[in-house]
């Protein structure tokens, strides 16, 4: 009688003594590898795996990094797609990251020993770019700039601001531009945590000057102008530019939201921080990793006073951004053009033959499709762009959009499609050129193997996993 393959599991510790588990321990760490050393015993004593198969589950159940968070292909068409991290760093921005990552003199003068200016390259870099900016600050996100702008601007004393009294902690603001930004959160009530009262003047789609001027009375610290940027009020509509607003004595926040330094013409209606400053915003506040295509970042560009009060204020502290926000930023400014600026102004031509080919290797057809700069910015402005509309129906192993939209998402590497009148689409707008074969690869999968035509599977697979050994070794 043969015995019980139950009887027969291998023990840890030699399991653990084999040079390829030890080579992955280097690199994982020694939890991980118990985790799925054990995960394989159970498999053994369970009857599921054969004793002798064991190093090789223990291997491939090895994740590629330490980290959980898996690669994703952004087939959507969407450029800044929050769920999905935002904006992809830009490869020097990534080299940046990574020689930040050790000691670095983020806070030091070399020459000096002594204590500098925390993230003086980053600084520089935005006031490079935005000349119109005296100062400048960085801090967690778009979302804490606003609110450091705020908290201490409401009761901020006058300064040297004329005729203007300085406030007891009430910042104005219009009705049209009381914003929810996502997630249940909303600018209105994310102020006032911090004790500001907001004086709502005007109504939802109108709000006049005049109504503005009757609420900036004694106790008014500044006036808030948010850029509604993830919807649009059209119609019967008025709203006061910064250039009026900058006449009423209160410093003029600007919360532009996406992160433009300079005006885009691909995006008419969105503002930029060039401009609000020009037209005398006291400080302009956005994100950086919107359409700026940076690391997650909140960017304060304004009068060297203003900001001076801001970068003294204690909650400052509290939103400090490390050296890994500050070097990927800093090199975003300076290095070449980043990731969503390049997808954002790709015309349909520009990656037309790139779909035809996907299309004719995966069986689809190619459909013009509206891309779209998403992440909560310039709502209703359609990239105009291509798709692959992938087969499904009773052929395809995955017969309706959303089954081969939940293949795509859970195959490796995970690509994130849209789906949209009843069609699974692939978009590769926001997709880089050398990754298009371990997407289609990964499509091919999905799609089962009745749909593989012209590209070589074995190739297509063989460039996949080249491809993301490579992002694993970086
Ligand atoms: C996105 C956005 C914010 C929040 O910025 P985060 O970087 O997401 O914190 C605030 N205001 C406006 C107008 C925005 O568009």
């Amino acid at each position: 009688m043969e015995e019980d393959p139950r009887r027969r599991v291998p023990r840890t510790d030699l399991l653990l003594r084999d040079p390829r588990v030890e080579a992955a321990s280097d690199r994982l760490g020694p939890t991980m590898i118990k985790d799925a050393v054990r995960r394989a015993q159970s498999r053994v004593r369970s009857g599921e795996l054969a004793p002798e198969m064991i190093m090789d589950a223990v291997l491939a159940d090895l994740p590629g990094l330490a980290c959980s968070l898996r690669r994703v292909l952004n087939a959507t068409g969407v450029v800044v797609h929050t769920n999905i991290g935002r904006a992809p760093l830009s490869a020097a921005a990534r080299e940046a990251l990574l020689a930040a990552s050790g000691y670095v003199d983020v806070e030091m003068d070399l020459a000096t020993g002594q204590r500098a200016r925390r993230g003086a390259g980053a600084l520089d870099a935005l006031l490079e770019r935005v000349p119109e900016a005296e100062a400048a600050l960085v801090v967690n996100n778009g979302a804490a700039a606003l609110l450091l702008a705020t908290t201490a601007l409401a009761s901020a004393g006058a300064g040297d601001a004329g005729a203007w009294a300085g406030g007891s902690g009430v910042v104005v603001v219009s009705r049209g531009e009381m914003v929810e930004i996502g997630d249940g959160f909303r600018l209105p009530e994310l102020i006032e945590s911090t004790g500001v009262r907001l004086r709502e003047v005007g109504t939802t789609n109108r709000t006049h000057l005049r109504d503005y001027q009757e609420a900036t009375g004694p106790g008014v610290g500044a006036i808030l102008k948010v850029h509604p940027s993830n919807f649009r009020v059209e119609g019967f509509t008025s709203e006061v530019g910064i250039e009026d607003l900058a006449g009423l004595g209160p410093p003029v926040i600007a919360d532009i939201g996406s992160g433009l330094l300079t005006h885009d013409a691909v995006l008419p209606g969105e503002p930029d921080a060039a401009t609000a400053l020009r037209q005398g915003a006291a400080v302009v506040t956005c994100s950086g990793d919107k359409l700026l295509g940076g690391p997650q970042a909140g960017i304060l560009l304004g009068k060297h006073e203003i900001i001076e009060k801001l970068r003294r204020h204690p909650m400052q502290r509290a939103m400090r951004v490390d050296k890994l926000t500050l070097a990927a930023l800093e090199a975003t400014l300076r290095g070449p053009e980043p990731p969503v600026t390049r997808f954002r102004h790709l015309r349909a031509e520009d990656y037309a033959e790139r779909t035809h080919a996907l299309a004719e290797a995966v069986g689809g057809r190619v459909v013009a499709v509206a891309g779209r700069v998403g992440g909560g910015g310039a709502p209703g402005v359609e990239l105009p762009g291509l798709a692959v509309a992938l087969p499904t129906g009773q052929k395809a192993r995955a017969s309706k959009p959303e089954q081969l939209a939940h293949a795509l998402r859970t195959g490796d590497p995970a690509v994130l499609a849209r789906v949209e009148d009843g069609q699974c689409l692939v978009d590769l707008r926001c997709i880089e050129p050398d990754h298009d074969l371990s997407l289609c690869a990964a499509v091919q999968a999905a799609l089962g193997d009745s749909a593989v035509q012209a590209l070589p599977r074995s190739a297509a697979a063989e460039a996949a996993e080249g491809d993301s050994a490579a992002e694993t070794a970086r």
